[in-house]
């Protein structure tokens, strides 16, 4: 089990993860982290461009879900009017939701991938799965907490900036 804070690959949004990176990496299954990765906490409407990343990869036969640690209503009920797969409450880092999810697609880790916005939940929660760990950029900080939690990941981001997915 790796405890490691350091994603394998780093990328802006998570429209640079394409189809044929993920193949270049024989990932088959992408989980995605919720919150400030596919929307801002602040609305549950997807702009244009990440809904048609969504369909690009499904059109790909990328399998998704959606792994999140939030126990809101608005995760399934986004994933629902968006014919995505949702696992909710998973408790990254913990292993629980992203063996659940590997689990529930029969899929090694090794061809699996995670992208989130968090280096202490979706980063470490994925190495230590050993699934293939993409890191982005977070949409939108708007508060306190999570402006404060960014600053303590400055680090890490600074030791794996040359891991982007696009140079
Ligand atoms: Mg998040």
């Amino acid at each position: 089990m790796s405890l490691s804070l350091l994603p394998k690959w780093r990328a802006k949004t998570v429209l640079e993860i394409t189809p044929a990176f993920l193949k270049s990496q024989n990932i088959a299954l992408l989980m995605m982290d919720f919150d400030n990765t596919i929307v801002p906490y602040t609305t549950n409407t997807p702009t244009q461009e990440v809904m048609q990343w969504l369909k690009d990869l499904k059109d790909a036969g990328v399998q998704l879900c959606v792994v999140s640690n939030s126990k809101k209503q608005r995760v399934p009920t986004f994933c629902k009017e968006n014919g995505l797969d949702c696992i909710t409450h998973s408790k990254k880092p913990f292993p629980k939701g992203i063996r659940q999810c590997l689990q529930k697609y029969n899929i090694d880790p090794k061809n699996a991938a995670i992208v989130g916005d968090q280096i202490f939940t979706d980063t470490l929660g994925g190495n230590g799965c050993k699934v293939t760990s993409i890191l982005v950029q977070p949409i939108h900080n708007h508060n306190l907490p999570l402006k404060a939690r960014y600053v303590l990941e400055l680090p890490m981001r600074f030791i794996s900036r040359n891991r982007r997915i696009t140079k």
